[in-house]
């Protein structure tokens, strides 16, 4: 069976991984983001490819990138960490490396992982939500990564929750990200700390006394230990969390949804308050089945494993037990109804 290489390009770094068909990573390298550079986060990224490579026979090369791919999935449109605008990565990949290349979104890449071989398994209609410094995401509806008419859908931590709420680094006000993201987490910690430091003092304790110190890792901790203002904090961002997926459940319907991220895997701190928000905010919440809701299993790879798969799928040639299902979602356009 064939190997192939997904890459994960965030702002900070970009990691290259060999990976056989049943998502396995057998081998990774990784290198800093030139992230001012457009042309030379390219070169980084074909470097760690040769570099993996070289040990490993493999047949095409899947990259998940932090940004915006147009539809035809060849250039990145614009990508907010890195100096990408409107850039050709696919052409430049295939033509440094000699390899068939495709281009993702890295939240659709890692939510595709999640579905092929993660906890999002077993199930055709499936929405995971990273829970990170933002929100991000990737819809799988009936099989099918959702992209959109332009290749932009799912950038569901954009939805607005709050009218004249927060503002958000897209240029809008109320996005569901600045109110359950772990950005979110800290900085209502670090509010609480500034102007309820009686309530807050063992959140000032492990920040040194600091309110602009309080960390997300401080809040889980002493929410861990039962610190009132911690749990408090988690109650907020949590049942925020809850209200962002019950308005995905209205509109998807999924299966089940995979939460991701640092804080999306935190746990019963998080998913506590979520699920109760959830469950209250559901529509026909009494006439419809409750849509299962698990923590992502594949952690910090599933970026390079889904890009990886999709790779392969668009290249039948590097073998797939489920090449068919595989193949028809990859195709860019207009063959979704042979499955
Ligand atoms: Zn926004």
């Amino acid at each position: 069976m064939g190997l192939t290489i997904g890459v994960d390009v965030g702002g900070t770094k970009i990691a290259a991984g060999v990976v056989d068909a049943d998502g396995t990573l057998l081998a990774e390298v990784r290198r800093a983001t030139p992230a001012d550079d457009p042309a030379g986060v390219g070169e980084s990224i074909a470097a760690a490819i040769t570099e993996v490579r070289a040990a490993h026979p493999v047949t095409a090369v899947g990259i998940g990138a932090a940004g915006m791919i147009d539809r035809a999935r060849a250039r990145v449109m614009f990508a907010p960490n890195v100096a990408w605008r409107d850039f050709p990565l696919k052409d430049l990949i295939e033509t440094r490396t000699g390899l068939p290349t495709v281009l993702e979104n890295d939240a659709n890449a890692a939510a595709w992982a999640e579905y092929r071989f993660g906890a999002g398994q077993g199930v055709d209609d499936l929405v995971v939500v990273t829970l990170g410094t933002g929100i991000g995401g990737g819809i799988i509806v009936d099989r099918q990564l959702l992209r959109g008419a332009h290749g932009f859908a799912a950038e569901i931590g954009h939805i607005e929750m709050q009218a004249n709420g927060r503002r958000c680094g897209c240029g809008r006000r109320g996005c569901w990200e600045r109110y359950g993201s772990g950005t979110a987490l800290v900085q209502e910690a670090r509010e609480l700390a500034r102007f309820r430091p009686g309530s807050a003092a063992r959140l000032l304790e492990l920040a040194g006394g600091d309110p602009d110190a309080v960390q997300g890792h401080q809040v889980t901790r002493a929410a861990r230990e039962g610190d009132p203002a911690a749990r408090e904090i988690y109650h907020t961002v949590g049942t925020w969390v809850g209200r962002g997926l019950a308005d995905l459940a209205a509109i998807f319907d999924p299966g089940r949804f995979v939460l991701a991220g640092g804080l999306g895997e935190v746990g019963d701190l998080l998913w506590d308050p979520a699920a109760a928000a959830f469950a209250e905010n559901l529509t026909g919440r009494d006439y419809r089945p409750l849509p299962e809701i698990r923590i992502a299993r594949l952690g910090g790879g599933a970026g390079m494993i889904g890009a990886a798969d999709l790779a392969r799928a668009a290249n039948p040639q590097a073998g797939s037990a489920v090449r068919t299902a595989s193949a028809i979602v990859a195709e860019p356009s207009g063959l979704n109804t042979i499955v």
